[in-house]
């Protein structure tokens, strides 16, 4: 992966089985002809994978990864998929620590941290996921929140793994409000993350992606990309819609 181009990283959620992913590329697929300058990675149901990526098989312009994965490889874990599991699927990407893997799930930090070393260690990316809560940035605690997720969500990867992963940038209280951080709000954040990754891992930090996620649509897009250390975009709702999700990965 050219870690130099811009990052477009649709999350699905629990949306879309694959009757409705075939349909979805259709119309995406039509609408987004395969470019050299950027990454595309969708991000389906677990359970839609294989219906997107046999989709996909013309198509080595856009990746696929799933959505969570569990820290342990495999044994008596009924309902969930390990990160062995998902590569042999052929998951090349992994959200790590979604807001909904945390705070709907339970999620902590050392589990985050867990799951990237597995991921890695399967050969996949991680997209390690961080942000704080309305009442921390109300408080003042954006930056402390951020980075103890960061940190400890890298903290089981030795320095030439950190160099490899994703970082994603999603303020809880802009993701699936409608309520998109200002380009300078997100820009500030990616500020202090860039500061902690260069402190982590010297050269090569600067090539880490971060991308910001809350709220993206096709009419914000631009103006986020643009933003001081904005890699890309992690997009949920607006990546449902393939004429929206085109749009946004035209940006
Ligand atoms: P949203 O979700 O774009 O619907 O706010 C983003 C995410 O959760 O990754």
């Amino acid at each position: 992966m050219d870690y130099s181009k811009p990052v477009f990283a649709g999350n699905w959620k629990m949306n879309q089985g694959p009757t409705a992913a075939n349909a979805f590329l259709d119309v995406f697929l039509a609408a987004h002809s395969p470019r050299t300058d950027r990454t595309v990675i969708l991000f389906p149901p677990a359970l839609t994978l294989a219906a997107v990526r046999s989709r996909l098989a013309e198509r080595a312009d856009i990746q696929v990864g799933v959505q969570n994965v569990h820290g342990e490889e495999k044994g008596a874990f009924t309902g969930e998929s390990s990160a062995l599991i998902a590569a042999d699927a052929g998951a090349a990407f992994v959200l790590v620590g979604h807001s909904e893997r945390r705070h709907v799930f339970g999620e902590t930090d050392v589990e985050s941290a867990k799951k990237c070393a597995k991921v890695v260690e399967h050969g996949m990316t991680p997209v390690l996921c961080v942000g704080e809560k309305i009442e921390q940035r109300e408080d003042g605690g954006t930056e402390q929140v951020v980075l103890h997720q960061l940190r400890t969500g890298l903290s089981m990867l030795d320095h030439d793994a950190v160099r490899r992963v994703i970082v994603a940038y999603e303020p809880v209280w802009a993701i699936g409000t409608g309520r998109t951080a200002t380009p300078d709000d997100a820009a500030a954040v990616h500020r202090v993350i860039r500061a902690a990754l260069v402190e982590l891992v010297g050269d090569g930090a600067q090539d880490i992606p971060i991308l910001y996620g809350g709220s993206v649509t096709a009419a914000n897009a631009s103006a986020l990309l643009a933003a001081d250390e904005v890699d890309g975009l992690l997009v949920g709702g607006a990546s449902l819609d393939p004429m929206s999700w085109a749009a946004i990965c035209a940006a």
